[in-house]
């Protein structure tokens, strides 16, 4: 995926520096790197992009031309390509960044479906049991899903745990849920295995306990957000969420 961006970051910069300049003012060129301190991992080994900060690009400016939309506040380019938005390499989508209606794999990614499977094996050699109750979803299965939620329990409530349509996690097949959705299910044995080690095979539990004002979402123990090892460790042993760790915000505008 890293790959796959650079290539799109570096022919965005092709076209921008061929195309007009009647909006040069708009475009302010950034070097940033991370304020972050962390040297260990992956977190801070991506060089920095050259990309312009258009907020608010032109209607000659084609929607899916890489560019940086805004800077979070510990220092990250906030990039967006084809409809998708990038922090240091790493897709991001919750209730500010969205994913495109026709997006999806259609399943779990590979690197992500490997890593889990690497995750059961080594689980079930410590005598615990971890399978996948869902995995990728569509938007039109999350807007079936979201809307029964809230047709249920109303929108406030339906959105402390059900993401939108476009706004889901699961239709980047970067997302997976296990074993049961009980907050019940941190308690058990499978669960804090899960939350001790899910970070050596590359994933997160996405939605932490007591970080709902910030991630927008409650406490799911059973959420796992596939993030690469060197990240996901980086994100585990700092202790905060996501939105934490690159200093963006979660909330539908
Ligand atoms: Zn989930």
């Amino acid at each position: 995926m890293k790959k796959r961006l650079l290539a799109g970051v570096a022919t965005g910069l092709l076209l921008l520096n061929l195309s007009g300049c009647g909006w040069v003012a708009d475009v302010l060129h950034l070097e940033l790197t991370p304020s972050t301190t962390e040297t260990t991992t992956e977190a801070t080994t991506a060089p920095p992009t050259t990309l312009p900060l258009v907020t608010d690009p032109p209607a000659t400016m084609d929607p899916n031309e890489p560019r940086i939309v805004g800077v979070s506040s510990k220092g990250y380019q906030i990039v967006e390509d084809h409809g998708l938005t990038y922090v240091n390499g790493v897709l991001i989508v919750n209730k500010k960044y969205s994913v495109p209606e026709d997006y999806g794999p259609g399943d779990l990614t590979p690197e992500c479906s490997a890593a889990f499977n690497e995750l059961v094996q080594a689980a079930a050699a410590d005598d615990i049991d971890i399978f996948m109750i869902s995995g990728f979803r569509s938007y039109e299965l999350q807007t079936s899903l979201y809307n029964r939620y809230v047709a249920r329990d109303g929108q406030a409530a339906a959105d402390t745990y059900s993401a939108r349509p476009g706004h889901s996690e699961h239709q980047t097949g970067l997302a997976l849920d296990v074993n049961s959705l009980s907050y019940s299910f941190a308690d058990t044995a499978e669960g804090q295995w899960l939350a001790a080690n899910a970070h050596r095979f590359g994933f997160i539990i996405r939605y932490s306990k007591d970080k709902q004002a910030i991630t927008g979402y409650a406490y799911e123990p059973w959420h796992i957000r596939y993030l690469g090892k060197g990240m996901a460790a980086a994100v585990y042993e700092s202790g905060l969420c996501l939105e934490e760790y690159f200093g963006i915000i979660s909330a539908y505008s």
